[in-house]
């Protein structure tokens, strides 16, 4: 039975209108505009349809309608969880990495996560764009920079631009002979896949430059055949596709639900790249799992699917120092690995020059630290 309903026929920004729809708890209205008074809410007419009414546990609910527990805060928790401001040289940009830059052109979305780790930076009330001075601002500072190899237009999502202003964007990017990649971070193809048209698609090629597109989706449900044939307008086109997703409580923090989902990338001829751990976004605890959480489905993962479908288990380190992969560790020193089932000695290399390798099933083997 498919579970989509009828379409509304415009993007809901109002917890009364969530309500009405049957998609938010009537009894919460009061609490869920206080939260729509701080973050931002958008459900567009492909997202509604796809959340079961009456059910605040639907994991795509969980994703986008507003939730009471987003006034509550942790300790942790920061405006800027992960470090952007701390390496922003001039507005929009950011450079946290030597080869590379974010370019933050919009800071509207066609849907708001309610995990949004720029969720204080994103949303109508903020100013729509980057103005026309800090926009060549932002190109000056690239051309400035020879290190920068690759562009990664980000968000807000940079596919809420017209197709014509990214055109110009995406020309004044390849014009930049040290620009060879130009990533672009999208929900777009999920939550509005309509606006994927030929023209948006003829918008983000561009001679000079290789574009790539990372789609973000986290449950296998987003994959809608609206959803799949707006990737597939892209793909065809020649322009490769990397997943992103966010390991989140309710949604995909169970096995097979992250096996579907990356089966649904690579279907969708998406690599999967990034599982991120939820940032410390605030009012975002719980939808956060914990690190060890996401290592043993990490692990799960790795015994269900092949090499195509598996991402990197990745945490945005806050302060601004980047990414680390926290995946699990297969490879340890002898003596260090514990929990394991089982211990299969394949020839004997003495225990002080040799490793101890976990395979897919848990079980532990040896190999030899010498060549
Ligand atoms: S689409 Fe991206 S930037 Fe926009 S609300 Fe979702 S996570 Fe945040």
């Amino acid at each position: 039975m498919s579970r989509e309903n009828p379409k509304v026929a415009a993007t809901l920004r109002e917890p009364a209108e969530l309500v009405a729809r049957g998609l938010a708890p009537a009894a919460q209205l009061a609490v869920l505009e206080k939260v729509a008074e701080r973050y931002a809410v958008a459900v567009t007419p492909d997202v509604a349809a796809l959340i079961e009414p009456g059910n605040p546990a639907d994991p795509i609910a969980r994703q986008f309608v507003p939730a009471a527990e987003e006034l509550v805060g942790t300790p942790f928790e920061q405006t800027d969880p992960i470090g952007d401001d701390a390496h922003s040289p001039v507005a929009g940009i950011v450079h946290r990495y030597p080869d590379r830059v974010l370019f933050k052109l919009v800071h509207v979305c066609a849907v708001y996560c309610r995990f949004c780790f720029r969720r204080e930076m994103v949303g109508p009330g903020k100013a729509s764009a980057l103005s026309p001075a800090a926009y060549r601002d932002g190109l000056d500072y690239i051309r400035a920079h020879p290190e920068v190899w690759e562009v990664i237009l980000t968000g807000g999502d940079p596919l809420m631009l017209s197709p014509r202003r990214l055109a110009e964007i995406m020309a004044d990017l390849a014009a930049i002979d040290h620009v060879k990649i130009i990533r672009l971070h999208t929900r777009v193809p999920v939550a509005d896949p309509g606006r994927v048209n030929d023209e948006m698609v003829a918008a983000l090629k561009v001679e000079g430059a290789a574009t790539w597109v990372a789609l973000h989706a986290n449950h296998a449900r987003e994959f809608t055949s609206g959803a799949r044939a707006a990737c597939a307008r892209i793909v065809n086109a020649g322009i490769p596709m990397v997943s992103q997703s966010v390991l989140l409580r309710g949604v995909n923090d169970d096995a097979s639900t992250l096996e579907a989902l990356m089966r649904a990338f690579v279907e969708c001829r998406i690599k999967p790249y990034y599982l991120h751990h939820g940032d410390l976004a605030p009012g975002t605890s719980h939808l956060r799992t914990t690190l060890a959480e996401g290592q043993q489905l990490m692990r799960a993962l790795r015994g269900r699917v092949s090499g195509l479908c598996q991402p990197e288990y990745v945490l945005d380190i806050p302060g601004g120092y980047g990414k680390a992969p926290v995946g699990p560790a297969y490879l340890q020193p002898e003596g260090s690995v514990s929990g394991a089932n089982s211990f299969v000695m394949q020839g004997e290399p003495p225990p002080e020059s040799r490793y101890r390798v976990v395979d897919y099933c848990g079980d532990v083997h040896t190999y030899p630290s010498e060549p």
